[in-house]
């Protein structure tokens, strides 16, 4: 048994509003294995815990592990040379039209080896241990083929095993219709031969489709998703992003744990939404690379909508994993306060990821998943911003990073 005292604590619950962040001054957080045993004030410290191991927090600021609810994290190649073009307004289709975009990425990543793509994720995963992230979900969506597919799921089996940090693999072979195959057979290869296979090798805890003009129709995703629920996947979709498709009132109606990008969506989508609990995903690194609206969080928060922040890292809208940066652009484009922000990476991504139960928050019997945040306030956390006010990572009671 453990025990860290002298901090400041957030549990970040999900009772209250989603500014409510549950602050304790001077608090001691007691662990046993990789659970959560005592969470309270110094002042009322049962005397058993009195005298076990004590780390001094030096009164940084004690908060639940981070998570990541939305990443893209293995994919081969990079596509910085489309970037200054995109900078300069060239347009996306005309740089698609050329091989560019997700296409680009897609012949990269089936060109890379299961161990190619596995020790690359493995380095952005150890960085964002640096940066206080302990839950990552990772989607395919690169490999576009039922090998590529399961190949990139296999390579989020193994960095689950193999290193600390908690995987989330999300199933999102309906990424794009890869070139070569019309829309039909592709979808049928999803539905008929994709999903059947992942549900099989127990290879992701979600399925994901791109419900866009440029992606896939509702009715499209409707098939897909029945396929998938029928399998036993949970559900979350990328939806009005670039228009509005009635994306928001699809997920709401279909059950889906998240409803990610909302830059369009509509105040039908909002009530929609709250009646059925999907949590809103907000991307506001690829708002900014991409030069959108950024999503009217407010609006959502004020409906009674859950919202989380994501970094949506990939190498074209948003190629960063550092979720503070996100946590950043949650306040200044979203307009979030900070306090919101917080429960938006950590107890409403827990949310965004049906996993409510076991992380997200310091409480006991939760996970003992917490950072130590070197900051006087949470406000002074997001405004003055630098590249890591984090010192201590522990994932599960152990120590996986320290400044
Ligand atoms: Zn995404």
């Amino acid at each position: 048994m453990i025990k860290i005292d002298n901090i400041n604590l957030a549990q970040c619950l999900d009772s209250g509003t989603q500014s409510e962040i549950h602050l304790m001054k001077d608090a001691v957080v007691v662990w046993d294995g990789n659970l959560i045993e005592w969470v309270g004030s110094k002042s009322e410290l049962p005397k058993k815990y009195k005298n076990i191991q004590t780390v001094d927090g030096q009164k940084a600021l004690l908060l639940p592990g981070l998570i990541d609810c939305h990443t893209h994290l293995a994919f081969g190649g990079w596509r910085s040379d489309e970037f200054g073009e995109r900078v300069a307004g060239v347009p996306y289709a005309e740089i698609t039209a050329r091989g560019g975009g997700i296409s680009s990425t897609v012949k990269a990543t089936r060109a890379a080896t299961e161990d190619d793509l596995y020790s690359r994720s493995y380095d952005f995963l150890e960085k964002m241990r640096a940066l206080g992230v302990t839950t990552v979900e990772c989607k395919s969506g690169y490999g576009l083929s039922l090998d590529d597919e399961m190949k990139l799921l296999r390579v989020y089996r193994r960095l689950g095993e193999s290193q600390p940090l908690r995987i989330v693999p999300t199933f999102l072979g309906a990424h794009l219709v890869p070139q070569g195959t019309t829309r039909e057979e592709y979808c049928k290869l999803v539905v008929d031969k994709m999903i059947p296979e992942v549900a099989k090798n127990a290879l992701a805890e979600f399925c994901d489709v791109f419900v866009d003009d440029h992606a896939f129709s509702v009715e499209e995703a409707t098939l897909i998703v029945a396929k998938a629920k029928e399998c036993g996947l949970q559900i979350k979709l990328h939806v009005d992003q670039l228009s509005n498709g009635k994306g928001a009132e699809f997920a709401a109606e279909c059950g889906a744990t998240s409803a990610d990008h909302l830059e369009y969506i509509s105040e039908d989508g909002i009530q929609a939404m709250k009646r059925s609990g999907t949590v809103a995903v907000s991307l506001p690194l690829a708002t900014l690379y991409t030069f959108q609206k950024p999503l009217d969080a407010r609006a959502l928060i004020d409906a009674g909508v859950d919202v989380a922040i994501a970094t949506d890292f990939n190498p074209g809208s948003a190629p960063s994993y550092h979720l503070p940066l996100a946590m950043m652009l949650g306040c200044t484009l979203n307009r979030m306060s900070p306090a919101e922000v917080l429960k938006a990476v950590t107890i409403k991504a827990a949310k965004a990821l049906g996993k409510i139960d076991t992380i997200g928050s310091i409480e006991v019997g939760k996970k003992a998943d917490f950072v130590l945040i070197d900051t006087p306030s949470i406000d002074h956390w997001m405004y003055h911003f630098t590249e890591n006010a984090n010192r201590l990572t522990v994932i599960n009671g152990n120590t996986v990073f320290k400044a």
